[in-house]
């Protein structure tokens, strides 16, 4: 493999498993550390901040600064302060999101107060019909729609469960309108990456488990791509994609 500037790791299913490591990553990523090379963690989870992210990375044994961990949910917000910086936000979400929007001066309001201009919409597990008529009303009435990711479904332990773009394709059929998402596979996130510290795309390479979230990334964004074999999506169905990753491996100890 050619040695890259930027390594973009997805976390779950690429870093580790649940609340287990995955070793060959861990190593990996300790090398790229001790090489002084740039690593960022690029994660469509929304419903944690970063600092809960860290240490989650750190429980595993990876000390790392929060300015290395883009999430969905923090992306979102840099997305908003940069396209509608002094717009009414309604906003449907976790911790992880409002935080974001928060620590960027973003205005939330609740529909009552004021007319939304934007509506940005994060996993939210306690979601329920007046938060989705609301949404809906403000985005007929004009409001962009805005979601975090646009993750269908997500595993759980008795079966698949709803996760945000379920909910977000809900409000933009009933409104009629055309969602913008965030999180991978929209190039958004690599794109706000090679901006803040200007890297060439030939200088970045995406690795993931997800060829629809990780490699499609990494493809629309129009970098290198690894597919790792650790995660929901085999090496086997990657390779019967029409456009296949730079490369598959089984685990990072390959390189
Ligand atoms: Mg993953």
């Amino acid at each position: 493999m050619k040695s890259y500037k930027a390594y973009c790791f997805d976390l779950d299913g690429t870093v580790y498993r649940g609340k287990n490591a995955i070793e060959s990553a861990v190593r990996f990523i300790h090398k790229l550390q001790m090489e002084k090379l740039e690593y960022f963690f690029v994660t469509n989870n929304s419903s944690k901040t970063p600092e809960q992210l860290q240490k989650v990375l750190a429980d595993i044994n990876i000390e790392t600064p929060t300015s290395r961990i883009y999430s969905s949910a923090l992306t979102t917000a840099k997305y908003v302060d940069l396209h509608y910086k002094d717009a009414n936000i309604f906003m449907i979400g976790s911790d992880g999101i409002r935080s974001a929007l928060e620590a960027h001066g973003l205005n939330i309001i609740d529909t009552d107060e004021a007319r939304p201009d934007v509506v940005v919409m994060g996993i939210d597990r306690t979601i329920d019909y007046m938060k989705l008529v609301k949404a809906s009303l403000a985005v007929q009435s004009g409001a962009e729609l805005i979601g975090t990711n646009e993750d269908i479904r997500f595993p759980a332990e008795l079966g698949f469960i709803p996760g945000n773009g379920s909910f977000v394709h809900l409000v933009g059929n009933v409104a009629q309108a055309k969602p913008t998402f965030i999180g991978k596979p929209s190039p958004v996130m690599l794109e706000v990456i090679q901006q803040e510290y200007g890297f060439q795309k030939e200088e970045m390479v995406m690795i993931g488990d997800n060829y629809d979230t990780d490699i499609l990334c990494g493809i629309r964004f129009g970098c290198d791509t690894i597919h790792v074999n650790t995660g929901v999506v085999s090496t086997e169905l990657v390779l019967q994609k029409e456009q296949k990753p730079t490369f598959c491996v089984e685990d990072l100890s390959v390189f």
